[in-house]
């Protein structure tokens, strides 16, 4: 890969549930590094976007390539570069932090001479140093989404999907979080992350799509997405410009 392709680059994503189309034709292209977010009222398709982004869900039509690898032909090859942190993380309750960070270091085929090291430095990165010996029954939602955080960084994946990845946050850790994926993405990361909060994805990403009934209504910076809108009023506003209907007004009002 030369270093002007992007990093994850989508086109004609489609995805059918029955005749029902959930994700209709949406183009991306992610740049190496860059912190972008998927943002659009509930039952957009982010979720379902993502999932496919992931390998997890095969798109009905349309291609997908991370770091230069076809998802859908060499899927293994492409979910190796990638993490992907759900909105529901599964944990198992009866394993410390630490033995959950090296059991998901095994299914990626991390060598064990890099695995304490590693799961040392994000245990305590995260600041979960002093309880990586704890069972995580008794952690928090917060501490269980650290510990599932370091799982994914364990393997360095070039890209890290994350869906709604603030819920359930304290603003410290929701705060802690967002320098995370600065740090990372400065390091050449790629971050992907959906959410719909809106303060979010303006605070937190370099560029963002705002996706609505499974299609892209807009797509750029904050800055550029204001000129798409020809307002210089909030994103919130420009998101109900575009996505509309009071519902969705009256929800994403209550959530941002
Ligand atoms: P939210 O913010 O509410 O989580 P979302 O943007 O993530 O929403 P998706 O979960 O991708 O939205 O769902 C997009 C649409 O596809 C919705 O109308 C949903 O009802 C539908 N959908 C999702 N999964 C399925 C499924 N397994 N079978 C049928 N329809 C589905």
């Amino acid at each position: 890969m030369t270093h002007s392709e992007p990093m994850v680059r989508a086109e004609g994503l489609t995805r059918l549930y029955g005749d029902f189309v959930a994700v209709d034709g949406i183009d991306l292209s992610i740049g190496r590094g860059e912190i972008f977010g998927v943002l659009g009222p509930n039952g957009a398709g982010k979720t379902t976007t993502l999932r496919m982004l992931v390998g997890l869900l095969r798109p009905s039509t349309g291609s997908i390539v991370v770091d230069g690898v076809d998802m859908v032909a060499r899927p293994q090859d492409a979910r190796a570069r990638i993490a992907f942190l759900p909105d529901t993380p599964y944990l198992y309750d009866k394993l410390t932090a630490r033995e959950f960070v090296h059991f998901v270091a095994g299914l990626y085929s991390v060598p064990p001479e890099q695995v304490d090291r590693r799961s040392d430095e994000l245990l305590t990165l995260f600041g979960l140093g002093d309880r990586a010996d704890d069972l995580v029954e008794g952690f928090s939602h917060g501490m269980r989404q650290k510990v599932v955080m370091v799982a994914a960084l364990i393997h360095a994946p070039k890209v890290i999907f994350l869906d709604e990845p603030t819920v359930g946050l304290d603003p410290r850790s929701a705060r802690l979080l967002r320098d995370i994926l600065r740090q990372l993405a400065d390091r050449g990361t790629t971050v992907v992350l959906s959410t719909h909060i809106l303060e979010i994805a303006e605070r937190m990403c370099d560029r963002m799509v705002i996706i609505d009934k499974g299609r892209v209504v807009a797509m750029g910076t904050v800055a550029e997405l204001h000129e798409q809108a020809h307002e210089t009023s909030s994103l919130e506003d420009i998101f109900l410009s575009l996505t509309g209907g009071p519902a969705d007004a009256a929800i994403a009002s209550v959530l941002s």
